[in-house]
């Protein structure tokens, strides 16, 4: 059922979809981040800074001053404390004095004019037991208010189809509630105990969905492979136009999998090695054999920005070699496009380099014999089947990932046959990152500046503000906010360029603006994490992450991972005001990707991996990593269904189902 259907304006219905919720389903499925407990109330004089809290107490006067409102608020305690909200002087219509209001929200105590303030709390006048509950906290949506989101999730719950694909059989079994309980729970949940087996049901639905597709992945999978590669001679002429020799994690991993393409078994392999052990090179030498061969290959990245840079880097090392490299992603052109599918059809084009857009319907291959994913967490089964159907029976098959996990894990994940090769050495001469955690921004400019200097490069990396406005926290800045502060600070030093990637440009300008960047044309560049994954300038060596605490810890990972990619010193510098954070306390520590994703996954509780829609294979692999009973339970019975046709018929959809990123 259409969003339109509750009578939503169209101005509105335009708002969610840019969410992607397109149905009243899928409204009903948009989760909250968090939730708070009002259920407590805390009074003033106890509330320390940095807290969340729900207070209760009297207005005793408002002032409205240009854009800043600011109410004083005393309660029982006999304190008083300040509430404040930004750019919305409306509210104080609103506010009476001399009536009583709950207010939540996020303490800070200035300890210099000794106050204490809450910036723009939820509150609530009338009826006030009411709101005395757990509070859902959402991700933000894009010009709506929160209390319109929750009011539109409030009528989609109310109309939403409750037909439940589960068999009232396994509902027991598996001691979950039907889906339309549990949907009514994570919006509402009465405490945290109905909160819990509530998300135990999702938690049965993500398993349940990806242990059925891997179930169905393993159909049909063959050892032996019609494509044959005898011949390896490009290696060497690669080799002598590379300015490096290959680590010995990267000759191993290249090895293993040559002996099985020149004898025509069937390759399926998962290359793990951490980011910056130099797996690109590993996928461009597979991707020259195949050429050689007589075959065509294809390299899947997540994102343009990285897809577009193994592109350029492929046809920058191998041009003399007289191969056909081609480009495909979702935003070009339909000319251009279409002149790269007729390529990619009749074979002129050998090495195929893109995004998602390589396993649309109207791309067929003339040959395809390798297909290669990139940062292959980010996808999802159903998005790395299309791709392998783009070929014979038998295609060779190799997954990329920064993301380790243990053999018995991948052996789920990838199939019993699958070879995990971990590239264990770091490329020469890398020195590893030091990392710092600091609350002086300036100092953190200085710092850079004497990098700069030196003719280095530095990222600036800045949260996603992601919350619903009732959480607007006024101590996070923007890309644009930021760029703002830099461009002051560095007024005295004018020859430091900066650049930043606004979430308002469009895709074609941010490639534009990284591929510049990495042609040193900027000192720094400023951005969200949309360098996360894979890109690779290795003359930066300075990151600097702002709010780091609002980051997990493998994406802190990740993004530390852009530096250190050359033969300086590099930096991670860490920006937060939290001072026993386990996760910036784990980034100092160690620089072993393994490590982390150890305390990664300590670190989070299931309620994390529930709703999060874009995080591909990663969220369903943390799942099964945190609840591993309930996995193994969930397969023993997804290989039962697979041997029971009548049921298997009713839960066959789920196969067609994407759950990677789009
Ligand atoms: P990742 O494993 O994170 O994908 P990349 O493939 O992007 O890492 O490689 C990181 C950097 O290391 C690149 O600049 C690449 O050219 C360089 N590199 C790769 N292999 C070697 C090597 N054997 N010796 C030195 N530098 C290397
Ligand atoms: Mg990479």
């Amino acid at each position: 059922m259409e969003i339109e259907t509750l009578g939503i304006p169209k101005n509105k219905v335009t708002q969610f979809q840019k969410k992607g919720l397109f149905t009243v389903e899928d409204l009903a499925r948009f989760f909250p981040r968090k939730y708070y407990d009002f259920r407590k109330i805390t009074p003033i004089s106890q509330v320390k800074d940095k807290e969340v809290v729900a207070i209760v107490g009297t207005l005793e006067e408002v002032i409205v001053s240009n854009k800043l409102v600011r109410a004083k608020v005393r309660d029982n305690s006999g304190k008083n404390l300040y509430v404040l909200w930004f750019g919305n002087p409306y509210l104080a219509k609103k506010l009476k004095t001399k009536e009583t209001y709950i207010f939540c929200g996020k303490i800070r105590i200035d300890t210099e004019y000794n106050t204490r303030q809450m910036a723009s709390p939820m509150f609530f006048g009338t009826d006030i037991k009411a709101y005395q509950r757990i509070i859902p906290v959402y991700s933000k949506i894009q010009g709506m208010s929160t209390d319109y989101l929750m009011d539109s999730i409030r009528s989609a719950l109310a109309v939403a189809d409750k037909s439940d694909y589960v068999e009232p059989l396994l509902l027991n079994k598996f001691n979950i509630p039907k889906n339309a309980v549990a949907l009514r729970a994570m919006h509402e949940p009465k405490d945290e105990k109905e909160l819990q087996i509530a998300q135990r049901r999702f938690v049965f639905d993500d398993l349940f969905l990806f242990g059925m597709q891997l179930a169905n992945q393993q159909q049909g999978v063959v050892s032996r492979s019609p494509f044959v590669m005898p011949t390896c001679n490009t290696i060497k002429r690669f080799m002598d136009n590379l300015p490096f020799d290959l680590t010995d994690g990267q000759r191993q991993a290249l090895r293993s999998i040559y002996l099985k393409m020149r004898k025509g078994e069937r390759v399926n392999a998962l290359v793990q090695g951490d980011v910056g052990s130099g797996k690109t090179i590993v996928a461009f030498i597979l991707m020259l054999i195949s050429a050689e061969n007589g075959f065509q290959s294809v390299l899947m990245a997540p994102t343009t920005v990285l897809a577009k840079q193994h592109y350029l880097e492929l046809i920058e090392k191998t041009k003399d070699m007289g191969y056909k490299v081609g480009f495909l992603s979702g935003d070009m052109k339909a000319k251009e496009k279409k002149e790269i599918i007729k390529g990619i059809e009749s074979g002129e084009i050998q090495l195929v380099v893109g995004t998602h857009a390589v396993i649309q319907k109207d791309v067929a291959f003339q040959n395809l014999a390798l297909t290669i994913v990139d940062e292959e967490h980010r996808f999802g089964v159903v998005q790395r089947n299309e791709l392998n159907e783009k070929a014979k029976h038998g295609v060779h098959q190799v997954t990329m990932s920064a993301t380790p996990i243990p053999r018995t894990l991948a052996m789920s994940v990838y199939g019993d046959s699958v070879d995990v090769l971990t590239i264990t050495t770091m490329p020469k001469g890398r020195k590893p990152v030091q990392t710092i955690q600091i609350r002086n921004e300036d100092k953190a400019y200085e710092a850079m500046y004497r990098q700069i200097k030196q003719g280095r490069q530095c990222y600036v990396v800045c949260p996603l503000i992601e919350d619903s406005e009732s959480e607007a926290l006024a101590d996070v800045d923007s890309v644009e906010a930021t760029f703002d502060k830099m461009k002051k600070f560095y007024n005295k030093y004018p020859e430091v360029n900066i650049a930043m990637i606004s979430g308002k440009m469009k895709q074609s300008e941010i490639t534009e603006e990284i591929a510049k960047f990495s042609q040193n044309k900027y000192d720094i560049i400023i951005s969200t994490t949309i360098i996360e994954v894979g890109v690779n300038v290795p003359n930066a060596t300075v990151i600097l992450i702002k709010n780091a605490e609002r980051f997990g810890l493998a994406q802190l990972h990740q993004l530390r991972g852009r530096v250190g990619r050359g033969s300086h010193q590099s930096y991670c510098v860490l920006l937060s005001e939290e001072k026993e954070n386990p996760k910036l306390k784990a980034m100092c520590d160690t620089t072993d990707g393994f490590k982390i994703a150890e305390k990664d996954l300590e670190l989070r509780g299931t309620g994390d991996f529930i709703g999060t829609k874009q995080s591909g294979n990663n969220k369903y692999v943390m799942l099964m990593l945190s609840n591993p009973n309930f996995f193994e339970k969930v397969k023993e019975e997804v290989n039962r269904i697979y041997t029971e046709p009548n049921r298997l018929a009713r839960y066959t959809f789920l196969n067609e189902k994407n759950i990677g990123n789009k």
